[in-house]
């Protein structure tokens, strides 16, 4: 899969994010409830240090909720490691984050000192939804396509704490092919970046070992084929997705299938599992 990265908004994130942290008192991750792996930012784990972390797993009205259950107890089980499950869409599940904080952090609220808080996330995970939703503001701007420029801000969102709106640009790293497609997959990696087909015949391949009832149901397929590529033809001729000659135009089908995980018409599915992901980092280190 070919994608590329932008190395000089990568650097300068770095920068920033050293040059401040020795402030910050907590950091909140924002990730994507779905692939609670893929969407983790590399920097962040390298340069927190110490410093605890709430690992927020916004968008959790799109995943599984069992699955979202194994990702909380998974990160909570990590050294000043706190994880709550939220979706940016109502205001209710938010109002948790600010005591969560201030759990975490006695000291400086004691004394009188605003909390510095650093909140960080790759692009798409609602990280602005969730900056405005704390400041009751709009501050950050929001958008379903990965944005490319931002700038650092500093907010005062009230009950002593100071938000730091992570500065430059925080991609994913791509621990293995199978990062990149679930990212690709949920849509945190632009479309442009990708062939259409490739990421739902992938997609397909996982819903038949994972989801198979779903992908039955909601097609009205008997039997699911052996290969993501033939179901994707299937969902095809199911939809009427045909060419002269009765071939199926696949990109449509891909199309379908990508937009309606996308939009929960198969149900609440999550993309990957702490166990999967901790069998892939096995493999990745057998390799290296
Ligand atoms: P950012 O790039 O991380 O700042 O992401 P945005 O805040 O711009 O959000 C990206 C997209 O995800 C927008 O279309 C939001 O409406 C949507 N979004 C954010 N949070 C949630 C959520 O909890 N659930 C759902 N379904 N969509 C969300």
């Amino acid at each position: 899969m070919a994608i590329n990265w932008y190395p000089g908004h990568m650097h300068k994130a770095q920068k920033e994010i050293k040059d401040i942290i020795s402030d910050i008192d907590l950091i909140i991750e924002v990730l994507d409830a779905r692939i609670p792996n893929s969407s983790e930012n590399p920097m962040i784990a390298q340069l927190r240090g110490e410093k605890p972390c709430i690992k927020i797993l916004n968008k959790s009205d799109l995943a599984d909720a069992d699955t979202t259950a194994l990702w909380i107890e998974h990160f909570k089980s990590h050294k000043n490691t706190d994880a709550l499950a939220v979706t940016a869409k109502t205001q209710e599940s938010l109002q948790k984050i600010i005591p969560r904080c201030k759990d975490i952090v006695v000291r400086d609220v004691e004394e009188g000192k605003p909390m510095r808080v650093l909140i960080a996330g790759i692009p798409n995970v609602g990280k602005s939804t969730i900056i405005n939703a704390l400041a009751k503001r709009i501050v950050a701007k929001t958008g379903n396509e990965p944005a490319v420029t931002k700038s650092q801000q500093r907010i005062n969102i009230g009950s002593g704490i100071t938000l730091f709106d992570t500065p430059g640009m925080l991609w994913p790293k791509i621990h293995s092919e199978d990062s990149g497609y679930r990212l690709a997959v949920t849509g945190a990696i632009k479309e442009t970046a990708f062939e259409l087909d490739d990421v739902a015949s992938y997609l397909a391949d996982y819903l038949v070992v994972s989801y198979p009832e779903q992908l039955k149901t909601r097609y009205e397929l008997e039997e699911l084929a052996p290969s993501g590529y033939e179901i994707l033809e299937d969902i095809g001729r199911k939809r009427g997705c045909l060419r002269s000659g009765g071939r199926v135009e696949i990109n449509k089908a891909a199309k379908i299938l990508l937009t309606e995980l996308r939009e929960t018409v198969l149900g609440r599915i999550s993309m990957e599992t702490p166990q999967m992901c901790m069998a892939e980092q096995l493999a990745i280190d057998k390799k290296l």
